[in-house]
């Protein structure tokens, strides 16, 4: 006789039942709560017996009992996770279960999927719901920053490519990491960088949605810009390079040497790190300069790569924690469809613009 595993927790099992171990048993009873009877000796039979009526289906034979148990206890642990993104999936099981019925000819499987992978992704939520109700202790304006980079590395294991490949595990990695990237770093660690933040939550997409393109233009991002050294040093050397002659100079072609601008402060450099610069500029009788900016960027959550070099001190381990690991962790969920690309613009003019020197 072959071995016989329990279809939860797939661990043998020696007893006379035909799908679960004895302590899996007791947690079916548990998670659908039924009252374990004492007198009835087949308590699995019983059990299914019980999710049937409770799905008002009568004199069902064995085959069709257990099979709809098996889904009816599926949809229990799909329920329990409450994510939005699972309605789907749910209603197809629903359906499979409505069809079953003393007429019913074949059972049909909308969704294919084990008992064991469910169990298994119920218990990776569990933890991950444990470690989002940890963060809650956490201030992320004073905690240390190598507190904060062991906190993030609990989640590396919701950052798994092969989870991919079955429709149900996709959804539920889809959708840890969607709360993930939401609660832990755009409402977490980036607190402080709320440009960041923005273009990050931007980047975010809802199960089956695609981002929008964004336009900046408040007035708080406009000012950091004119005030950022690097910004300033990159209009002088347009400047330089292009309007000392003629007083007047127009880039907006994409060929052009010396658009690429990076950005110095903490803020800026991690919102836009790739970033390219138009300008159409005249110069005033005065030696001031009016010009029109378009900075345009295309948001990458993988390109972080090179950040190191470029940030300052105080930033360096949280440089260095959006350089490796979350680097990573963007580049798997760029695959799951979780961060997506998208196009942002950013267009304000300068008057009366004098050149520091
Ligand atoms: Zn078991």
């Amino acid at each position: 006789m072959s071995e016989k595993r329990c279809i939860i927790c797939n661990k043998p099992y020696n007893y006379n039942y035909k799908m679960f171990g004895r302590s899996c048993l007791d947690n079916m009873y548990e998670l659908l709560g039924f009252r374990k009877p004492f007198r009835i000796l087949n308590k699995e039979n019983y059990l299914c017996t019980k999710i049937a009526w409770r799905n008002h289906k009568f004199f069902l034979n064995k085959n069709k009992k257990y099979e709809l148990a098996k889904k009816y206890i599926a949809l229990s642990y799909l329920n329990k996770m409450n994510y939005n993104s699972l309605d789907d999936i749910k209603d197809k099981i629903k359906n499979d279960i409505n069809g079953i019925s003393i007429f019913s000819k074949v059972i049909k499987n909308s969704i294919v999927f084990s008992l064991n992978e469910i169990y298994k992704l119920y218990n990776y939520s569990q933890k991950f719901d444990n470690l989002i109700k940890e963060l809650q202790s956490l201030d992320w304006e004073k905690i240390d920053k190598e507190t904060a980079k062991n906190f993030i590395k609990n989640f590396s294991f919701i950052f798994d490519v092969t989870k991919k490949t079955s429709p149900i595990s996709y959804v539920v990695f889809y959708s840890m990491q969607y709360i993930f990237w939401k609660i832990v770093i755009v409402g977490g660690i980036l607190t402080s960088k709320p440009l960041s933040a923005r273009l990050l939550s931007n980047s975010l997409t809802l199960f089956g949605k695609e981002p929008k393109n964004l336009d900046i233009n408040d007035e708080k991002t406009l000012n950091d810009i004119k005030d950022d050294a690097l910004f300033k040093k990159k209009i002088k050397e347009l400047i330089e390079e292009y309007g000392k002659e003629k007083g007047r100079f127009n880039i907006k072609d994409y060929e052009k040497d010396g658009i690429l601008i990076k950005f110095e402060k903490g803020d800026l450099l991690y919102a836009l790190h790739d970033a390219t610069m138009f300008a159409n500029a005249e110069k005033n009788d005065n030696n001031t300069w009016n010009l029109e900016i378009e900075i345009n960027d295309t948001y990458d959550f993988t390109d972080f790569k090179e950040l190191k070099e470029y940030a300052d001190k105080e930033d360096s381990i949280l440089t260095d924690i959006f350089s490796t690991l979350l680097n990573n962790f963007g580049v798997v969920s760029s695959e799951y469809g979780v961060i997506k690309k998208y196009d942002i613009k950013i267009k304000f003019d300068l008057n009366n613009y004098v050149v520091e020197y």
